[in-house]
C-alpha cells in the first residue's frame, strides 16, 4: 500500500478507488435490502479502507524510526466506539487509547490486551485508576491531584502499569476552538508554561522513579501540522530535561497524541501520515533515534474517510423557491455538522432510488434531517443533482465522530452500521457491525421499566 513516501495516495488507497468502492456499496445496500423504505438510514464502513489507513500509519512511522524502536499506535476509541472496528484495528496491529470506563470496556471486549491500551481521560475516578493499574494499562495522569491518587496506588503495590503525566505545551490553538487542547487555558494536562509548572513536573519525575512516560495531545482537526510538531517538540525537550536532571533515561516513552487533520473537502487524503512523520522528523529529529519508545493516538484520521451515512429522501419539497430534500440523516448522526455547520461541513453525494450515482445538472438545494427543529440541516444551499423522493443522500467522510456518536434527539433510532468488502465474485458483502436500535429499545432506555415511578412513588 505504502512505502511511506507517497503523497495523497498512502491512506486508504487513492481517493478514486475509495469513491468507487463507496458507490458500489451504496448500490449493493439498496439491492440487498439493507437500505430502503423500511430502513431509511444506515452507516457503512469500508473495511479495505480502514485496513489501508492502519497500514499507512504503521509504514509512515516505520519509515522514520530507528530499527527496533518500540512504537504503539493506539486508536482513540472515542472516534469510532464500535467493538468490531476496534477489533479490526487490533488485528492490523493498532492498540487502543481509551478515556472512560465505557471505552475501556469496548477495548477489552474487542480483545485489545492491557499492554496495548492507554488510558487518558481527564476525570478518572479512584476506582477507574485502581482497575487500570491492576490490569497494567498505561495511564497518563492529567493533573497533580490525579498523580496523588496514583501515588497511593503505587505505594500500595497495585501498579503494573507504565505511568506518565500529560502536559499541555500551550503552543496555541487551531481553527476549531472546541478541539484545541493546547491553548493557554485548556482543561487538559499540566499547563507547562504556567508559572512554576515546568519545575513542578520535573520534580514530580525526580521524586517518582516509576514515572517513565510523558504525554501530550496538542489538538484535533484544525491544528496545522507545524503546530502539532511544536507541541511534540516541547514535550520532547521536557523529557530530555527530566532525563538530564535524573542522570538516567527515566522517561523512556513519549506519547505524542493524535490529531492528524482530515480533509473533508474531497476524496483525497491530505495530509498523510507520511507527511506528518516527515514534519516530525524535521522538527524533532531526536524523537526517532531509538532512545524513546513512541505511542501515538490517532482517531479521526484512521476512520473518517471510510464511513458513509446513507439516508433515503422521504420527501422532496420547495420552500421560498429553494428545493429541500427531507432525509433521515440529521442531528442524530451528524450532531456537530448540524450545530456548527461552519466548522464541520460535510460533502453530500446524491444517489437515485436504485443506489446509482445521480447525474447533474446541479441544483442549489438544502438537505434536511428528520428532527423537529429548523436547524436540522446536513447542508444548506448546496449545488447537487436534484434529490427527489426515494433517492438517497450520502454524508461522506463520516466514519469518525459521526454515526457512532448517536444523539437521541426526538428519540430517533441509532442506525445500523455495516462493514462492506468484496464478496469474492465481483459483488459486495456486508457484515453487521451494530444492529439498528429498535423502538422497543428506545422505550426501554427511556425508563420503560419504570412507568409508574413518578405517579406511585415509594411512600405515597
Ligand atoms: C481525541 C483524542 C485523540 C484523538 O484525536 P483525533 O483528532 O481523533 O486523532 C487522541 N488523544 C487524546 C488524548 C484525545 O483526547
Amino acid at each position: 500500500m505504502s512505502d511511506g513516501t507517497e503523497t495523497g495516495a498512502d491512506v486508504g488507497g487513492t481517493g478514486t478507488e475509495r469513491a468507487a468502492r463507496r458507490d458500489e456499496a451504496v448500490r449493493a445496500a439498496v439491492e440487498q435490502g439493507l437500505l430502503g423504505p423500511g430502513t431509511p438510514i444506515v452507516g457503512l464502513l469500508d473495511v479495505a479502507g480502514i485496513r489501508e489507513s492502519a497500514a499507512a500509519l504503521r509504514a509512515a512511522f516505520d519509515a522514520v524510526t530507528a530499527p527496533g524502536t518500540p512504537v504503539l499506535h493506539a486508536f482513540a476509541v472515542k472516534a469510532t466506539p464500535l467493538v468490531p472496528v476496534v477489533r479490526l484495528l487490533h488485528e492490523e496491529g493498532i492498540g487502543a487509547e481509551v478515556a472512560s470506563p465505557g471505552e475501556l470496556a469496548l477495548a477489552r471486549a474487542a480483545g485489545v490486551p492491557p499492554e496495548r491500551t492507554v488510558l487518558d481521560s481527564p476525570a478518572k475516578t479512584p476506582e477507574e485508576l485502581r482497575e487500570a493499574l491492576a490490569l497494567g494499562i498505561a495511564v497518563n495522569a492529567d493533573n497533580p491531584q490525579e498523580l496523588a491518587r496514583i501515588d497511593a496506588l503505587v505505594a500500595g503495590g497495585t501498579s503494573r502499569s507504565p505511568l506518565g503525566v500529560r502536559v499541555n505545551p500551550q503552543v496555541g490553538g487551531g481553527s476549531i476552538e472546541a478541539l484545541s487542547t493546547a491553548t493557554a487555558t485548556s482543561k487538559f494536562g499540566v499547563a507547562l508554561r504556567d508559572e512554576g509548572a515546568r519545575e513542578w513536573v520535573v520534580r514530580a519525575y525526580l521524586d517518582r522513579p516509576w514515572l517513565t512516560r510523558l504525554h501530550a495531545h496538542t489538538g484535533s482537526q484544525g491544528i496545522p501540522l507545524t503546530l502539532m510538531a511544536e507541541g511534540v517538540a516541547e514535550t520532547y525537550a521536557l523529557a530530555e530535561e527530566i532525563n538530564e536532571r535524573a542522570g538516567r533515561r527515566q522517561v523512556d516513552t513519549l506519547d505524542i497524541g493524535g490529531g492528524l487533520p482530515v480533509n473533508f473537502a474531497s476524496d483525497e487524503t491530505t495530509p498523510t501520515y507520511a507527511e506528518y512523520a516527515r514534519v516530525l522528523r524535521e522538527a524533532v529529529p531526536g524523537l526517532f533515534d531509538g532512545r524513546y519508545g513512541l505511542v501515538t493516538e490517532f482517531g479521526r484520521s484512521l476512520l473518517a474517510k471510510h464511513g458513509t451515512v446513507v439516508a433515503r429522501v422521504e420527501y422532496a419539497k420547495n420552500a421560498g423557491g429553494r428545493p429541500v430534500a427531507v432525509t433521515h440523516a440529521g442531528v442524530q448522526v451528524a450532531t456537530r455538522t448540524v450545530y456548527a455547520p461552519g466548522a464541520w461541513p460535510l460533502r453530500i453525494a446524491a444517489y437515485d432510488a436504485k443506489g446509482l450515482p445521480k447525474a447533474g445538472p446541479d441544483v442549489v438545494q438544502d438537505v434536511a434531517g428528520p428532527a423537529c427543529f429548523a436547524g436540522d440541516l446536513l447542508a444548506t444551499g448546496r449545488a447537487l443533482p436534484l434529490l427527489e423522493q426515494g433517492d438517497y443522500a450520502a454524508a461522506l467522510d463520516t466514519g469518525a465522530y459521526y454515526f457512532a456518536h448517536h444523539y437521541a434527539y426526538n428519540s430517533l433510532a441509532r442506525p445500523g452500521v455495516y462493514g462492506f468488502g468484496a464478496d469474492g465474485s465481483g459483488g459486495v458483502a456486508f457484515a453487521t457491525v451494530r444492529e439498528a436500535q429498535s423502538v422497543a429499545e428506545i422505550v426501554s432506555e427511556a425508563g420503560g421499566a419504570h412507568r409508574d415511578a413518578l405517579t406511585s412513588p415509594p411512600g405515597s
